[in-house]
C-alpha cells in the first residue's frame, strides 16, 4: 500500500475512533505473528507441518494414538506460546480501553496475548478457547497448561485426570468440536451493538466467526479491515489497511492521542 495512501486511511481510521463509543476488535491469528507465533495458513504456518484432517475433535476421542499425536502438536504450540509476548497491536488495544472506547476484543486465538498486554478477562470473548488451560473432559477439573507440559516432559505421552481418570484436552477448540454457545452469543451480541467494528490479521474464512464483522454492519457499525493479504469481505468496510497489524495499530493509536490532546487544549 502506497505510504499516502496508508496515512490517509490511518487518519481516517484516528476520526472513526475519536467518534466512537463502542469500538469491538475481531482478532485473528495476525495479530499475533508479529510475536512470534505463525499463523496457520500462511506459508510456514502450522498447516505445512500438521495435516488439520489429524486434529479433529472425533480423532482425538476416539484413540490413545490420536491423542498422542495431538499432544506432540500442542507440546510444540505451547512452546511457541509460552515463549511470546504481546506486541504493539495488543497494546493498542489496552490503550483504547483505557479511552473509555473499547467495548470488548473478539478472538480467534488461543495465545492469551491479550490478557497479557493487559486487558482483563471480562474484555476478551474467547471463541476458540484459550491454550494456557486444560480441562477434564469427563469431570470438567481445570489445569494449568504449564503443570500438563511437565507431565509431558517426565515421559507422559497422554495425559488423563487425577481426579477421575477422564481424558485431559486443552480447553481450545479443536475442527469438529461445537463452538462454546456462551461466547458465540455474546460475541454476536456485542458485534451487533458496536459502533466501530474493527478486523485485525484474520483471513475471516472460519465460520461462524467470520460473520461478526457482517452482524455489526447489520447493526449500523463502521467496519475496518487491518490485514496483511485481502479478504472476500474488503468491499463491505468502509477502510482496509493492508500492512502489519502492530506498525498500524501503533500509529492509529498514536495519532488518536495526539488529536485527543489538541481537542484538550
Ligand atoms: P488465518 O491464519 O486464517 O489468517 C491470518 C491472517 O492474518 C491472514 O490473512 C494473513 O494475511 C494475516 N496476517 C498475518 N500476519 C499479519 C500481520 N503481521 N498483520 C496483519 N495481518 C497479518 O488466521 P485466523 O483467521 O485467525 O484463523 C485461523 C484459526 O487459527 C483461528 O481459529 C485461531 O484459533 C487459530 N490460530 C491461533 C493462533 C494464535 O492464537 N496466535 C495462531 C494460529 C492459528
Amino acid at each position: 500500500m502506497e505510504d499516502k495512501m496508508l496515512d490517509e486511511l490511518i487518519n481516517k481510521v484516528s476520526d472513526f475512533i475519536i467518534g466512537s463509543k463502542a469500538i469491538v476488535v475481531f482478532t485473528g491469528a495476525g495479530v499475533s505473528t508479529e510475536s512470534g507465533i505463525p499463523d496457520f495458513r500462511s506459508p510456514g504456518g502450522l498447516w505445512d507441518k500438521y495435516n488439520p484432517d489429524d486434529f479433529l475433535y472425533q480423532k482425538f476421542l476416539a484413540s490413545p494414538e490420536s491423542r498422542e499425536k495431538y499432544w506432540q502438536m500442542n507440546s510444540e504450540l505451547y512452546c511457541t506460546l509460552v515463549n511470546a509476548g504481546p506486541n504493539q497491536a495488543h497494546y493498542a488495544m489496552v490503550e483504547l480501553e483505557k479511552m473509555g472506547k473499547l467495548d470488548c476484543v473478539i478472538t480467534q486465538n488461543i495465545d492469551n496475548l491479550h490478557q497479557e498486554a493487559g486487558l482483563l478477562d471480562d474484555k476478551v470473548i474467547e471463541l476458540h478457547g484459550n491454550n494456557m488451560w486444560v480441562n477434564c473432559l469427563n469431570c470438567e477439573k481445570r489445569y494449568s497448561r504449564e503443570e500438563i507440559q511437565k507431565r509431558l516432559e517426565e515421559g507422559v505421552n497422554v495425559p488423563y485426570c487425577d481426579e477421575c481418570g477422564g481424558i485431559l484436552k486443552p480447553a481450545t477448540i479443536s475442527f469438529g468440536q461445537p463452538m462454546p454457545f456462551e461466547e458465540t452469543r455474546e460475541a454476536e451480541r456485542r458485534s451487533r451493538s458496536a459502533d466501530l467494528f474493527i478486523v485485525i490479521g484474520s483471513s475471516l474464512v472460519v465460520q461462524p466467526a467470520a460473520l461478526m464483522p457482517l452482524y455489526a454492519k447489520e447493526g449500523g457499525a463502521r467496519l475496518v479491515i487491518i490485514n496483511m493479504d485481502s479478504t472476500s469481505y474488503d468491499r463491505n468496510a468502509d477502510v482496509v489497511l493492508h500492512g502489519k497489524a502492530g506498525e498500524i495499530m501503533g500509529r492509529i493509536v498514536d495519532l488518536v492521542k495526539y488529536k485527543r490532546k489538541l481537542q484538550e487544549g
